[in-house]
């Protein structure tokens, strides 16, 4: 995942120009995302997904820490923290929605944000993150196409656990599975219709080179189809390495680095194929937004 600035107290260097949750207009993510699917082929089989904030949300990881601290040190108003709480990666915004006035904020962020640092990162926290809405159903249509479904993430190799959990939970296609249906069957291509996890092999290492030096093994094998992530630095990445490929920006969230998303790259807000239909309230257009 990237690296969380906010979260650890270091101020972004400015705001994006377009606030996350601003750039996806509803009515268009059906479309985008059956292009996605469609681009997965015998060809290029390769469909990737980031987790964080992409098929995962981490507001009850988030909201959990909180209440924990709270509960720790006899806070009841962080103990009672909800995940509607969690606004952004900012601790502090959380805070003052629990209750905290502005007054005690900088006696009690400091250590919030040792707790929240030593816990966030962990397999039996992680566990308790959730899917966006659509996700498993899409994750399957890739392996109905024969896709390569591969998690390309951030997280380190020792939040396999947890990750794997809540796979399970969400009904995720799971690492190592095969497709059971579908043009997977019929294909030649060993790596048809499979499941892969790629987790950073070393915790301390830099997001953004572990995300290239994927890129550069996606390369080596046959590209990628489709490509989705919540970092505008990484969906750019995406695209620059594989302008052929549909890539995918994740409008959820972010890490506040100010990086603009290329204009050629769209937007959606979950993996919902009728968002609108589904309940439109809760996706809105950006222009509803703004
Ligand atoms: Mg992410």
């Amino acid at each position: 995942m990237a690296k969380l600035a906010s979260a650890t107290g270091i101020a972004p260097a400015r705001p994006p120009a377009v606030p996350f949750g601003r750039r996806a207009i509803a009515a268009q993510q059906g479309q985008i995302l059956r292009a996605a699917l469609a681009a997965v082929g015998p060809d290029r089989p390769t469909a990737a997904f980031d987790l964080d904030s992409t098929l995962l949300s981490n507001k009850p990881r988030q909201a959990r820490i909180v209440r924990e601290f709270g509960a720790a040190h006899g806070d009841a108003r962080l103990a009672a923290c909800g995940e509607e709480y969690v606004v952004s990666w900012e601790l502090r915004d959380t805070a003052l929605l629990c209750g905290v006035p502005e007054a005690e904020l900088d006696l009690l962020l400091p250590p919030l944000r040792s707790f929240w640092q030593e816990r966030f990162f962990t397999s039996a926290f992680c566990a308790d993150d959730e899917p966006l809405p659509g996700a498993a159903a899409f994750l399957r249509a890739v392996l109905a196409r024969g896709g390569h479904l591969l998690y390309l993430t951030g997280r380190p190799e020792d939040m396999r656990d947890g990750t794997l959990a809540v796979f399970r939970r969400a009904g995720f296609p799971m690492p190592g599975e095969a497709a059971s249906g579908g043009a997977a069957s019929s294909a030649s291509s060993g790596s048809l219709g499979s499941v892969d996890l790629w987790l950073k092999p070393v915790r301390a290492a830099d997001d953004d080179a572990w995300k290239d030096e994927c890129h550069a093994r996606l390369a080596a094998m046959s590209g990628v189809a489709c490509a989705f992530d919540n970092e505008p630095t990484h969906v750019n990445a995406y695209k620059r390495a594989f302008p052929g490929a549909v890539v995918v920006h994740l409008d959820t969230d972010h890490s506040q680095r100010p990086v603009e998303v290329l204009e050629s790259i769209p937007s959606i807000l979950d993996f919902r194929l009728d968002p609108v239909a589904a309940g439109a309230s809760s996706v809105l257009s950006g222009e509803d937004r703004r």
